[in-house]
């Protein structure tokens, strides 16, 4: 059964759809939504053979062969300017989801709507679609089996629209619902700074412009959990 992770993604779809989706492993997403919607067209991307085999076996197995186009290749390689709308890109760390929309960039002309799940570092994810001129227009946090995760949602927009140093944090509507899981995720982050201001306090030279951005934040921290 598809993880509600990668249900919460899917619900973001805009139709009709024709989207692709990078680091797709076993193409289960790409899969779900061929499946919900008979209309819809899927390219899913791999640069490892393993998962890039697993994804072919997926696709076979579901009978959508003619709907889910796996393709090997790194980042958004995989695609053609102008070929989808939309792109998918979840389960990876923030700084190579950065780096995929970055080396790809001409890939991307024509897509409209991107749809996000950094495991980590999603204030640089946040960052670089500020600077790319897609507005972030819906945000979720979940959690699922213990595991804290984020989904960013943005669309290409006229202009670009800066965020604050906290919405790139936090991200700008998660910061303004300030949910449970929200909260939860920011009281272990804030335990996690206070170690690491520790360790870095009792190095012979403590780097001091790090400690001073932790501390910075631990201030957000405090303000949004009281
Ligand atoms: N997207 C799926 C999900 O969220 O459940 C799979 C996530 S899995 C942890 C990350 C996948 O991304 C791996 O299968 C890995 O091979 C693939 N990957 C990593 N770097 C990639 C890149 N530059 N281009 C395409 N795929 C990549």
């Amino acid at each position: 059964m598809l993880s509600n992770r990668l249900k919460q993604l899917a619900h973001y779809l805009k139709e009709p759809i024709n989207f692709a989706d990078i680091g797709s492993d076993h193409a289960y997403l790409p899969c779900y939504v061929c499946q919900l919607h008979p209309s819809a067209k899927a390219i899913a991307g791999e640069v490892n053979q393993g998962p890039f085999e697993r994804a072919r076996k997926t696709v076979l197995e579901y009978q959508l062969l003619d709907q889910v186009d796996v393709r090997k290749g790194n980042g958004l390689a995989v695609i053609e300017p102008g070929e989808v709308e939309q792109v998918t890109i979840a389960g990876m760390g923030g700084k190579l989801i950065r780096s995929i929309l970055e080396e790809g960039e001409e890939k991307l002309k024509g897509v409209h709507r991107l749809i996000l799940q950094p495991n980590i570092d999603a204030q640089i994810v946040r960052k670089w679609l500020a600077e790319n001129q897609y507005q972030i227009f819906a945000e979720e946090i979940i959690d699922e089996d213990g595991y804290i995760y984020e989904i960013i949602v943005a669309d290409l927009a006229k202009e670009k629209k800066n965020l604050t140093e906290k919405e790139l944090l936090f991200g700008p509507f998660l910061l303004k619902e300030c949910n449970q899981v929200f909260r939860q995720k920011w009281a272990h982050e804030k335990d996690k700074r206070l170690k690491l201001i520790e360790q870095m306090r009792q190095a012979s030279q403590p780097p001091m412009d790090k400690i001073n951005l932790l501390e910075k934040q631990l201030d957000w921290i405090e303000e949004v959990l009281t």
